[in-house]
């Protein structure tokens, strides 16, 4: 028995097809219908009182600035897109001040990411082992000129002024700040080619942070933790290794590719 047909077109073309068959027009009607209802909602957010006082709320908290180059901030925007994230459109901590230019290429970005699908192009590498295991010259050894590296001993060497492995605590506070705001900043980005974590110990509250955002890779420097500690002694490095080597030995590293470095 044969179905009941309909005229339509496809690719300009009349053609007969089955009554039940869902063509282009079809779906272009729904989309359409969707896009309206949405964008509706949207534009009445951005156009709301509500909206306004955020706006000038968060403008006042960056001093105007652009959070991102320091020039003059024209805008308010969503880290997390509001469209991703409608539920926590108003909530201080996704919101930042923008110049123009700025905002153009991380509208750009998000574009990219949504229509390149599941396809990731911003890798995350967790890079853990021992002091003195080599983490560093593996990284250095695989980055590309566009990384970003976060290096909780290099940041705290530059940011103190003192010798390697010495801490000073209110500076710790400093670099876990800018280590929380890193992490926000990268949910909602493809910044970079590789972000690198470089890390003594593994941090499941990164991972929680960050996978649904994106596929992040483990790795853990296997090297000897007498070699270890002889390149210590000879960098005339006083840390406690042995209250590290105990806490790494007791470390979880289910899920980490481990790197041996002899
Ligand atoms: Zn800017």
């Amino acid at each position: 028995m044969t179905k009941p047909t309909k005229l339509t077109f496809v690719g300009g073309k009349p053609v007969l097809v089955t009554y039940d068959k869902v063509i282009r027009q079809d779906n272009d009607r729904a989309y359409n219908y969707h896009r309206k209802v949405e964008e509706n909602e949207y534009l009445k957010f951005y156009h709301s009182t509500e909206w306004r006082h955020k706006r000038n709320e968060i403008l006042e908290r960056d001093y105007g600035l652009c959070q991102r180059c320091g020039s003059e901030a024209v805008l308010v925007d969503h880290i997390i897109p509001s469209k991703d994230d409608w539920e926590d459109r108003l909530d201080s901590s996704n919101l930042q001040s923008l110049c123009r230019e700025c905002h153009k290429i991380k509208t750009k970005r998000e574009w990219m990411k949504h229509h390149k699908g599941m396809k990731r192009y911003m890798n995350i590498t967790m890079v853990c082992g021992l002091p003195a295991s080599g983490k560093s010259t593996y990284v250095k050894r695989h980055m590309t000129d566009h990384d970003l590296i976060y290096d909780y001993d290099e940041l705290m060497q530059a940011l103190s002024g003192l010798p390697s492995r010495h801490r000073n605590h209110d500076v710790h506070d400093y670099i876990m700040l800018f280590f929380d705001q890193m992490l926000r900043k990268l949910k909602a980005e493809q910044t970079f080619n590789n972000v690198w974590i470089i890390r003594t110990l593994p941090d499941k509250r990164i991972d929680t942070l960050l996978s649904n955002y994106h596929h992040i890779d483990h790795i853990v420097i296997d090297t000897q933790p007498s070699v270890c500690e002889q390149r210590l002694i000879e960098r005339k490095q006083k840390i406690n290794f042995v209250k590290i080597l105990n806490d790494f030995k007791r470390a979880d590293f289910t899920g980490y590719r481990v790197v041996k470095n002899r």
